[in-house]
């Protein structure tokens, strides 16, 4: 028995055949598409996953359910996407749709969520019983799973890490907030702190790297310079892993998750990231003389968005 997973994005659809070690056997993708209505966009997916069961060599009768993870919110229980802005999707019948094209059972969860499930059963935190999965990329995503479910929420709003507020009267967030995670602890915080420091300290080798423009400054640059031993680098590195490792024990202190996974472009930082969250989470956790929750790296890479979504039940 296989299930088919997509993972839904703003520029392409990827999707896989998956097993149920979470192993994807076949794969085939579409750029998504914003000129034409949702109804049309997911003619489109339904087609792609079609051909991609017969070109594999397989039946609709090897399927048992198809998964789709959206870069927004997904309601579990209806099978409506509340919202996906990149995809100008807005209280949108997913499930019902998907159905018109393939009758099985259709899931839809965000993201985040799905890539932290598909570390759950096939990646770092595979065989744990509780998991909390955090992307650290432009944005921040997490994905909660508890006894091999996903925990969406009661309206599939939940798991929002990236919004929990961590500094009052902080920084404007996309939300409207002020403050949030995603502010202080992404790969956009990271280019926001350098830039500010920048300009009081132009001999960074930050300047170097970007070719003198500061608008060509990505995350990687500042972590390099931090390894490389440039003040600013180290100065904003430093505040970064303060503000993450602070979230990431808020995460542990309220769920005690056996693992918190990091994920997403800046987890791409390697042990240099996780050496200095696991030596400054402890400063902030509650129960000092018992053990901690692990903390580990995601392994799945890009693959998580497939597998997790065929996961999804
Ligand atoms: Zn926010």
């Amino acid at each position: 028995m296989y299930r088919i997973g997509l993972d839904i994005g703003g520029t392409g659809i990827q999707m896989g055949i998956v097993n149920e070690k979470g192993q994807i056997l076949a794969r085939s993708g579409i750029e998504t598409r914003l000129d034409i209505p949702f109804s049309e966009q997911v003619a489109l997916m339904a087609d792609c996953c079609k051909n991609m069961i017969k070109e594999g060599g397989y039946s609709l009768l090897d399927i048992v359910s198809i998964g789709a993870g959206v870069p927004g919110i997904g309601n579990q229980k209806t099978g409506e996407v509340v919202f996906c802005t990149n995809l100008g999707w807005h209280h949108v019948p997913f499930r019902e749709e998907f159905r018109k094209h393939i009758d099985k059972p259709v899931f839809v969860d965000n993201d985040a969520t799905v890539a932290g499930l598909a570390e759950s059963v096939a990646g770092v935190s595979a065989g744990t019983a509780s998991s909390v999965f955090i992307t650290l990329g432009t944005g921040i995503g997490s994905g909660i799973v508890i006894g091999g479910r996903v925990w969406s929420g009661f309206h599939g709003t939940g798991s929002e890490l990236g919004h929990m507020i961590l500094e009052t009267d902080g920084i404007l967030c996309t939300c409207g907030n002020h403050g949030c995670v995603e502010r202080y602890c992404s790969a956009t915080a990271i280019i926001r702190m350098a830039r500010d420091l920048l300009q009081r300290h132009p001999e960074s080798m930050i300047l170097d790297m970007c070719g003198g423009d500061p608008s060509k400054i990505n995350a990687r640059m500042v972590i390099d310079a931090s390894r490389e031993g440039d003040p600013v680098g180290e100065k904003v590195f430093r505040r970064f892993i303060r503000y993450l490792s602070q979230t990431i024990a808020n995460v542990m202190n309220f769920l005690d998750p056996e693992v918190v996974v990091l994920g997403g472009g800046v987890s791409r930082a390697g042990s240099y990231l996780l050496d200095a969250v696991r030596t400054t989470v402890p400063d902030y956790i509650l129960y000092k003389d018992l053990p901690m929750s692990r903390i580990e790296l995601a392994k799945l890479g890009p693959d998580a968005g497939i597998i997790g979504a065929a996961m999804l039940s």
